[in-house]
This record gives structure tokens, C-alpha cells and sequence, in this order.
């Protein structure tokens, strides 16, 4: 039977979960606190968030479940792939270049403009019979247990401003975002545990242009980084042949460089090839001086839902900080995990809510805590030669032995749709057999060359790593096994 769902917020999170309603053909009303992104007259999404993202597996899954046959091919049409990691390094003096493929086997992130991807699904949205959209209605109060809910309509003059519209439903998506109204009144009927953290991590945006020809400045199908440890620039690319970059830097650091003025320098020292190749000096100046420095926030909280009344989903149930470029792909993936739990309990909201709490709990979880994780490879793993080594080795096993179920955890949360508690677990597993293999061979090795050099001299010493060497390839075989055994 169609029920009356009421969607809170209509970023892209919210409109799909209205689209996802919509197409089994309960009555949907969003609500939105902004006016409509899709008029002229409105400036884009601001620059108080980020303007381009990456796209990976589970956002596309999530589109192209929503049954609606075109509509992750639309939204397709408007990304670039980004291929891998284009690592900027100074190596004595000189700006070097080191790209990292992200997939062995060729799969790419897909960058694109996050008020493209929200003007498509409100298109598809309104070309919906069943669905009506709000703009300029903000959230206000609601009561989840007589399910009635009051905004307040922006729309009016001042005079009639503070009037508040009270609307019932039979359901409530919060999609409100981080500081989620949704979650705040839901929070009176439900005893939900809530955490937050501000990291030590502030961002700044910064826009570089195409060149005079009109074309990109840098390769466009990689994701470019310039990890210098306690600070991370890097740059997406736009349809236009232009870049959006963001600097990351921690708190202190931003004051330092506000109260020195030396933005320029900063750059020239920290990031080769930045300034004035891709940003001008005076552009730099003026942009990081004008965009807003901005902080990272981190949430988690439990349960998600009240009764068969309220749950929230995405940013609003767990904004996480973006290192690992997955805090809208998780949100869409709750939309599909939300109404699987629904198509799956249709006579009873309530039992669905709560799976769709007890599942999404560890996993939301698990992607906050790896992307807190994340920010260590981006702004300095990469750099690194164990952990390109490691890289390697994973990445290897990963083509050459699939049915041993190998592959890195990247590529596990990027490129599957695997539950992320379970993707945590694959890779710690995988990690163990690793590091125990790796460990274990490297004190065969040097334990024996030690003994052939004590008994027989620096020959004898050689002899010996080169039989470890043996031992390792030998090994490595059984390593296989040992992964097939044990890795599904
Ligand atoms: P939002 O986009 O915040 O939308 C919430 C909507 O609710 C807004 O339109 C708001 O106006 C509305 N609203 C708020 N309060 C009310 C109210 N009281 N009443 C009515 N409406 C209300 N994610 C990725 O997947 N890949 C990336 O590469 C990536 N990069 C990022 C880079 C940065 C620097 C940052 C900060 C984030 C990044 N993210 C990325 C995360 C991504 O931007 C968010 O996870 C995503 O936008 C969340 O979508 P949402 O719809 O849940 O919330």
C-alpha cells in the first residue's frame, strides 16, 4: 500500500532515497532548507563544501539499483576516470612525477561535479507523478510518534516568516546531513549513542583553470596528490578541462601561514609544479585568502532508526572525513541497503529498520575509522617504499591468483560492493598472512646468512641469502595455498 514518506534534504543522498521510494510508488514529498540548485539565479552548491568527488563502485551500484534504467548511465556520461594516483614529489630540487595505477586490473574512480550529480537525480526526481519537492523548507521539529513533522517555509515574506507548516507521514528519511536536524529530534524518542570529532585537519579550495587553449594543465585521468605529511594538496578534474584542488592542512599550520602571509612560498616549497604552472601567484593569494577555511568532522552514532517512523541515512547518520573519497558512495549505499531491508519486510517497517540499523551499524563504523586512517597513505604512505613493495606483492597475487580471493583493501572498498566490516576483516586477515610470511622470511634470511658467514666466511655468507632467496620463492607457493585456504 502507498504510504506518505516524507524526505528530509535533498542532496544527493536524499534525492536518491526519494527516487528510491518513488519508484515503488509510495507518495514523496523532500524537503529542502536551500532554494532549487537548477535555477539560473542560484550560486552553485557554494564553495563551503567540495564541488567535485570522486564516484566509485557502491554509488554507481546504488544508481543503477534505483530502477530506473537510465539513470546511471546519465550520470555516467558526466565523470572522468581517473586511472590512479599521479604522485608530485621534489626529488633533489627536481619536481617529480610517480603515477600509481589504483586497479591491477584497470578499474578507475570517477571524478565529477557534485551539483551535476544532484541536478540529475532532482531531474529524474521531478519527472516523477508521485513526488513533490520543497525548497526552501527547513526541518524544524518533529514528532516521531504521532508522525507529524513542522518546517518552516522560507518562501514567505519576512512578516510571515516563522510560520510553520506541519506536515504527518507515515515514514521520515533524514538525509539533512552532518548536522542533521533529523538526527537531533530523533534522538528524543530513541537513546542514541553519539559521537563526534573535529579532526586537527582544516581545507581550503582552490580552482585551476584550463590554459589558454582550453586545455588541462596536468594529465586529467589521475587523481593528483602532493603528500607532504602534515599537509595534502590535491587536484580532481572537471568536464571543462579545469581542476578543482583542496588543500588539507592542520589547524596550526593554516594560522601560521594566515599570520606569515607566505601562501606562495608555502607552495613552492611544499608542492612542486603548483605555482605558478597551474595557479598563478596572485591567484593563489587571492583564493586562499577568499575561500572559506573549512573543518573535517567526523560522526558516528546508533541506531539509526525509531519504530517504523524515522531513520537517517548518509551524512546525517555518519559524516566521516573524505580520505578515502567514500562519504557520498557510503551514504547512496545506504539507500540500497535500506530499501532492500524494506522490499524485504513489507509487512513490517519496523523489523526492517532495525536490520537495516543492526547491519549498517559495524559498517558505517568501519568506513569512519578507515577513513580517519586513510589521511597517513595519502599524505605520506605513497612515499614509501614498503608500502609500494606491499602494494605490489598485493596486487600481483590479486591478477595472477584470483580464485585465492586476494586484493588490496583499496580495492575492495572502492571497486566492490563487499560489506566494509567485511572488507576490514579480509584485509587484516590478508595483512597477517603477509606479515607473518614476510617477517618469517626475513629472519630465515638473515639468520642463515649469519651462520654460513660464521662457518665459512663472505662466499659462504652469499651462499646462504641466495638459498633463503630459494626458500622464499619455494615458499611462496605454499603462501598461495595457504591464502586459498583461508581468504575467501
Ligand atoms: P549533504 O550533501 O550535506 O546534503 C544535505 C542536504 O540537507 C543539504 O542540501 C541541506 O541544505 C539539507 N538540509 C540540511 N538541514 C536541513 C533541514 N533542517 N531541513 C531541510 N533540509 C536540510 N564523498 C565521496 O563519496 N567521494 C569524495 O571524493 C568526497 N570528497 C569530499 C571532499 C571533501 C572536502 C568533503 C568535505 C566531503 C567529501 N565527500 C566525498 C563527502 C560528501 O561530500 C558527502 O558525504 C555527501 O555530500 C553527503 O551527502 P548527503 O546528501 O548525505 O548530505
Amino acid at each position: 500500500m502507498p504510504q506518505k514518506v516524507i524526505v528530509v534534504g535533498a542532496g544527493p543522498v536524499g534525492s536518491l532515497a526519494a527516487l528510491y521510494a518513488a519508484v515503488r510508488g509510495h507518495n514523496v514529498e523532500v524537503y529542502e532548507l536551500r532554494p532549487d540548485i537548477r535555477e539560473p539565479s542560484t550560486a552553485p552548491l557554494n564553495f563551503s563544501k567540495s564541488i567535485n568527488l570522486a564516484l566509485a563502485e557502491r554509488g554507481i551500484n546504488s544508481l543503477r539499483e534505483a530502477g530506473l534504467s537510465d539513470l546511471a548511465d546519465a550520470v555516467l556520461s558526466e565523470t572522468i576516470p581517473m586511472h590512479g594516483r599521479m604522485i608530485h614529489l621534489k626529488k633533489n630540487g627536481e619536481h617529480v612525477r610517480q603515477p600509481q595505477i589504483y586497479d591491477a586490473r584497470g578499474r578507475s574512480l570517477l571524478a565529477m561535479d557534485r551539483t551535476e550529480l544532484n541536478i540529475t537525480l532532482l531531474d529524474y526526481l521531478e519527472a516523477m507523478p508521485n513526488v513533490q519537492i520543497f525548497f526552501h523548507h527547513k526541518l524544524v521539529g518533529a514528532d516521531f510518534r504521532e508522525k507529524i513533522a513542522w518546517f518552516e517555509n522560507r518562501t514567505r515574506s519576512i512578516e510571515e516568516q516563522g510560520d510553520e507548516v506541519e506536515m504527518s507521514f507515515d515514514l521520515m528519511i533524514g538525509a539533512d546531513g552532518a548536522h542533521s536536524a533529523v538526527r537531533y529530534h530523533l534522538m528524543k524518542f530513541v537513546p542514541m549513542s553519539f559521537q563526534q570529532e573535529y579532526i586537527d585537519k582544516l581545507w581550503c579550495q582552490f580552482h585551476v583553470p584550463s590554459t589558454p587553449e582550453g586545455e588541462f594543465r596536468i594529465p586529467p585521468n589521475y587523481l593528483h596528490i602532493w603528500p607532504q605529511d602534515e599537509s595534502l594538496f590535491i587536484a580532481l578534474p572537471n568536464l571543462d578541462n579545469t581542476f578543482t584542488a583542496t588543500l588539507f592542512l592542520t589547524r596550526d599550520g593554516f594560522e601560521k601561514l594566515d599570520a606569515s602571509g607566505k601562501v606562495v612560498e608555502y607552495f613552492a616549497e611544499k608542492f612542486p609544479g603548483v605555482v605558478p604552472d597551474l595557479i598563478s601567484e596572485d591567484e593563489l593569494h587571492e583564493q586562499y585568502t577568499t575561500n572559506q577555511h573549512l573543518p573535517l568532522i567526523s560522526i558516528k552514532c546508533s541506531p539509526y532508526h525509531y519504530g517504523d517512523a524515522g531513520v537517517i541515512v548518509g551524512d546525517a547518520a555518519h559524516a566521516m572525513v573524505p580520505f578515502y573519497g567514500q562519504g557520498m558512495n557510503a551514504g547512496l549505499e545506504d539507500v540500497r541497503v535500506l530499501f532492500e531491508f524494506l522490499d524485504k519486510y513489507p509487512k513490517s517497517r519496523s523489523k526492517a529498520l532495525k536490520e537495516y540499523t543492526k547491519e549498517r551499524t559495524p559498517d558505517a563504523h568501519t568506513i569512519n575509522d578507515l577513513a580517519l586512517g586513510n589521511y597517513s597513505e595519502m599524505a605520506s604512505d605513497v612515499k614509501k617504499p614498503l608500502y609500494l613493495l606491499r602494494k605490489w606483492i598485493e596486487e600481483k597475487l590479486y591478477l595472477y591468483i584470483p580464485s585465492a580471493g586476494w586484493a588490496t583493501q583499496y580495492s575492495r572498498v572502492t571497486f566492490s560492493n563487499m560489506r566494509y566490516s567485511e572488507v576490514q576483516r579480509a584485509s587484516q586477515r590478508q595483512a597477517s598472512i603477509l606479515n607473518g610470511f614476510v617477517g618469517f622470511a626475513l629472519v630465515s634470511a638473515v639468520g642463515s646468512s649469519l651462520w654460513f658467514a660464521r662457518s665459512g666466511g663472505i662466499q659462504q655468507a652469499k651462499m646462504g641469502i641466495l638459498r633463503s632467496v630459494c626458500w622464499i620463492a619455494q615458499r611462496s607457493q605454499k603462501l598461495v595455498q595457504l591464502v586459498q585456504g583461508r581468504v575467501e
